[in-house]
């Protein structure tokens, strides 16, 4: 057993258990695979559905989870006024407040950087659409939060959880479906069995491969930069984002801590995606002509941009499972699709899953139905794949609108954006859908 330490803290040990003296794998109610944002948090809501259910029902022996990591977790980034984590994630309201629910949200709401406008922009015209959190009554649209902060608030949170035991690092070498039983082979030799494993594992998720889900894919033939800058300007807490030819750029405000002065606060995180030509040759600049780019790009709205950090590079590919779930098994997350970071809503829809996955467990749990029967896992497919099939395509149809530069289109692009910014039931409705709360 390899019960590694996470963020210095010990998550969670695993209890010696004497039913283990005689050779027989460890018997665990889900299995979850991968502990990245997704899987962290649908483990933690199961964790305490089990528990809730445990506590009202004495009788019955109460349920446990193992979560499997393949990579040690890395410290959160130490908080510091002028130091980010280069990936950072746009949350809509509804995630926000699933977070909260779980308790998790408290942790990340200090440095957790509100942002009540948006300004969408054709880079290449005039048009322009201006989204305002008053419009529709709220004081903000969404929040950007840093990776590393919300996966280690998640993380803490599990390792005060009785009924999770953590293994990191550890990989599965392979899965054996035996009736209702689904024997886990570890990279560590030991075995586990489980009536369900629940596939969070990524955008190359390897238990997909193993378990030979079809998959579509389409490759988006562009790479995504991250990191952070700082500006001349404070952002004003808006999320800005230019559409052009080569791709979209995006401005994620940031801040420190609360208690910072909104004037002091200047540093923004990017997704700045392109073809992975122009993609290599920016990151093959030096800073201050990285910079000097960006202040171009981005039509010096944010006067100039004055330091950039280390820089990260992602191909971008679109992913969507044919299904999502198999007996004994399901697939959430990236691990059933990826989605172009141009919306800001990968995580959001991964955690969609996670959310609806735990309802339909926790249906099956007071129906006294096995957890890896397919009529429950069904039930998740179906209210998941139309609302992530629906984004996908939406992001599609903006990233081709975008990239057309005739005449004709880019006139007919910049009338709508003019219009759309005028119509206000369209976009308010357009607002609160992308708050995820339609
Ligand atoms: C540049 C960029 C910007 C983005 N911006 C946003 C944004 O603003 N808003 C938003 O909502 N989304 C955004 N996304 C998308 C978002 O980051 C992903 O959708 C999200 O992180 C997926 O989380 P996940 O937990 O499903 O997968 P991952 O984060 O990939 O986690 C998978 C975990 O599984 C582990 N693992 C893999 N294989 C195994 C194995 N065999 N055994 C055990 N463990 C395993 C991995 O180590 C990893 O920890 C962005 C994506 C990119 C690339």
């Amino acid at each position: 057993m390899n019960n590694s330490k996470v963020s210095d803290k010990d998550v969670s040990k695993v209890q010696d258990d004497p039913q283990r003296q005689d050779g027989s794998p460890r018997h665990y109610d889900i299995v979850v695979v991968g502990a990245g944002l997704i899987g962290a948090a649908f483990a933690l809501r199961m964790a305490r559905i089990f528990a809730d259910n445990a506590s009202s029902n004495s009788k019955d022996k109460p349920c446990k989870i193992a979560l499997l990591e393949a990579r040690a977790v890395p410290s959160p980034v130490t908080p510091s006024a002028t130091h980010f984590d280069p990936q950072v994630v746009a949350l809509t309201e509804a995630s926000r407040q699933w977070l909260d629910a779980l308790d998790v949200w408290q942790a990340c709401r200090d440095r957790a950087c509100p942002y009540s406008r948006m300004s969408v922009r054709d880079g290449e015209g005039t048009g322009c659409i201006e989204f305002d959190a008053a419009e529709v009554q709220r004081a903000n649209l969404g929040h950007i939060v840093e990776n590393s902060l919300l996966r280690a608030s998640l993380l803490d949170a599990i390792g005060e959880q009785g009924n999770i035991d953590l293994f990191c690092p550890v990989t599965v070498e392979s899965l054996l479906r035996d009736g209702e039983t689904t024997i886990v082979n570890l990279s560590t030799d030991e075995q586990l069995s489980t009536g369900l494993v629940v596939a969070a594992d990524g955008a190359n998720s390897p238990i997909r491969a193993q378990m030979g889900f079809e998959l579509r894919t389409w490759g988006y033939e562009h790479s995504a930069i991250t990191a952070t800058l700082k500006a001349q300007k404070a952002h004003g807490f808006t999320a800005r984002q230019w559409f052009t030819p080569s791709g979209p750029l995006a401005f994620l405000p940031l801040r420190a801590s609360a208690q910072a002065a909104p004037t002091e606060a200047h540093y923004v995180s990017i997704v700045w995606s392109q073809t992975p030509e122009r993609a290599e040759r920016l990151m093959a600049l030096d800073d201050a002509e990285f910079c000097r780019q960006l202040t171009i790009v981005s039509e010096g709205v944010l006067g100039t941009i004055e330091e950039v950090s280390q820089r990260l590079q992602f191909p971008l590919t679109q992913r969507h499972g044919v299904d999502y779930v198999q007996p004994g098994i399901a697939l959430i997350g990236d691990a059933a699709h990826t989605i172009h970071p141009l919306a800001g809503q990968g995580v959001n829809l991964g955690f969609s899953d996670a959310r609806v996955l735990a309802e339909e467990l926790q249906r099956a749990l007071q129906a006294g139905s096995a957890f890896g029967g397919l009529q429950a896992l069904k039930r998740y497919q179906r209210r998941r794949k139309p609302d992530n099939l629906a984004m996908m395509a939406t992001m599609e149809g903006f990233k081709r609108l975008f990239e057309r530069e005739e005449l004709p289109v880019r006139l007919l692009r910049n009338m709508g954006m003019s219009g759309l910014n005028r119509l206000s039931p369209l976009k308010n409705s357009l607002i609160r859908q992308a708050m995820g709360l339609t």
